[in-house]
């Protein structure tokens, strides 16, 4: 469980450090964005289209931070492994897999058909 912590608090750093990044590249576009009034239509479709690819870096590397946070968190609550919908244990094959795994496979799939 020691490994795993660390590990993850590893992992942690990295995305952290992921995070900041893509959000400066955002702040970036953003300020670009302001200056270029005087593009045409296809450029300006085109940043649009940089804008929002992105966002979306910034909102998944966001998510990543979130969920190795609370995963830690699991951990040292000692909720770690158990799933968050049903109690049940996740397994440690699919914790190997996917260590911030939330939720038994059970549930997962249930979420994504949701
Ligand atoms: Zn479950």
């Amino acid at each position: 469980m020691k490994a795993i912590r660390s590990e993850i608090a590893k992992d942690l750093v990295r995305l952290k450090a992921e995070l900041k990044e893509v959000e400066s590249e955002m702040d970036d576009l953003i300020a670009a964005s302001g200056v270029g009034a005087g593009d045409d239509q296809a450029d300006a479709g085109t940043k649009t289209f940089e804008r929002e690819h992105e966002m979306s870096l910034v909102y998944n590397a966001r998510d990543m931070v979130l969920q190795t946070e609370r995963a830690l968190e699991r951990i040292d609550t000692k909720t770690y492994g158990r799933c968050e919908d049903c109690g049940n244990a996740i397994g440690k094959a699919r914790l190997q897999v996917f260590p911030r795994a939330t939720l038994c496979m059970v549930c997962k799939q249930k979420e994504e058909r949701r």
